[in-house]
């Protein structure tokens, strides 16, 4: 696992529960989804309803399973959490439905990954708050409608278009969480060292919001490999020198590239000549598979402006030279 991958590791399950914010106001950043959520949850209290289900979409460890939490707390109900492909059989689901009590929320993570005879059982139950079921099987078997409470569907994905489209067209809300800003992300740690019992100084705080890659989990999973550092070589104050030669240490570097990064640009640089040069090519001289580069490498360092995909293959960008201080050829 690398330490700044987006995805869910073992490493955050220790830090994950105490840190989580619970209240809509602990939620720091996505202003504009905050606010669209709180007048729609306004508006359901005051009709008395279940809130209009919730599409989330954005790169894994932005919050939106923290985000679901807080709007089932925020209604006063229970949040069921369950995801796409946990749910193996239609059964599986019709199970999870009729046990919801009136106005819950239901999580489903990773959405797009239902299979599509489960979501077949989705659309009456999100559009009707009905479900079919099919009693006995041959010749007499019989399909029976039944009603199930009115409850909340939050769905979670990366990407919205990963979505079949009746499915999308059911949420009454779609939002887009955005990468955190280093402002948002050094008031996450701040918040997150004092809850650990830490003193994270502000020039700390922003030394790891800097290198956490636009992303809250990144940032707590680092907060707490530099707690860890500043314990037991320093006084355990979390200062900006503190911060910085722990993350020297795992090779996480001053913009948040890791030693995968770094090897992936320097060999672009290196043995291609900074590009174009595609896909396949890079693979090989990586020795990494194609998805792996794909999904995993080269997203950040797009978005970051290290690297551009071009019709003729990918490139080094001027950004990336001056980073690795190479000069450009
Ligand atoms: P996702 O479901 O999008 O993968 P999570 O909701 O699990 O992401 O968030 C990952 C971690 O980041 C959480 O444990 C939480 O502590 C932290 N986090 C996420 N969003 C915020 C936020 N807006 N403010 C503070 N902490 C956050």
């Amino acid at each position: 696992d690398r330490i700044i991958g987006s995805q869910e590791t073992e490493d955050d399950i220790y830090i994950v529960p105490s840190v989580r914010p619970q209240q809509i106001n602990e939620y720091i950043g996505q202003t504009a989804v905050r606010e669209q959520l709180q007048l729609s949850m306004d508006a359901a209290k005051m009709r008395n309803e279940s809130l209009d289900h919730v599409l989330l979409y954005g790169p894994p460890g932005l919050g939106k399973t923290t985000l679901s939490n807080i709007v089932a707390q925020e209604m006063g109900v229970t949040l069921r959490q369950t995801s796409g492909p946990v749910i193996e059989k239609p059964g599986d689901l019709a199970a999870i439905l009729t046990r919801l009590e009136p106005h819950d929320v239901l999580f489903i993570d990773e959405i797009h990954r239902l299979s599509p005879i489960v979501e077949e059982v989705l659309y009456p139950a999100m559009e009707d708050f009905q479900i079919d079921i099919v009693i006995g099987d041959g010749p007499a078997a019989q399909s029976v409608k039944i009603d199930i409470p009115p409850f909340t569907l939050v769905g979670a994905t990366t990407r919205a278009g990963l979505l079949t489209s009746p499915l999308r067209d059911r949420f009454g809300l779609v939002q887009r969480l955005e990468f955190y800003s280093d402002d948002e992300l050094t008031q996450i740690v701040t918040r997150s060292a004092s809850i650990l019992g830490m003193h994270s100084e502000l020039t700390g705080s922003q030394e790891i919001a800097r290198r956490s890659r636009g992303t809250p989990r990144i940032a707590n999973r680092l907060l707490r490999r530099v707690r860890d550092y500043a314990q037991v070589k320093g006084d355990g104050i979390i200062t900006q020198p503190i911060a910085d030669l722990a993350l020297n240490l795992l090779e996480v570097d001053s913009l948040g590239l890791d030693k995968m990064d770094r090897r992936f640009l320097e060999t672009l640089i290196h043995k291609f000549e900074g590009g174009p040069v595609g896909i396949d090519s890079m693979a090989t001289a990586l020795g990494e598979e194609r998805g792996t580069i794909e999904d995993v490498i080269e997203p950040f360092l797009v978005q970051q402006g290290f690297l551009v995909r071009t019709s003729r293959g990918r490139m080094a960008t001027s950004h990336a030279y001056r980073h690795l201080n190479f000069e450009e050829s």
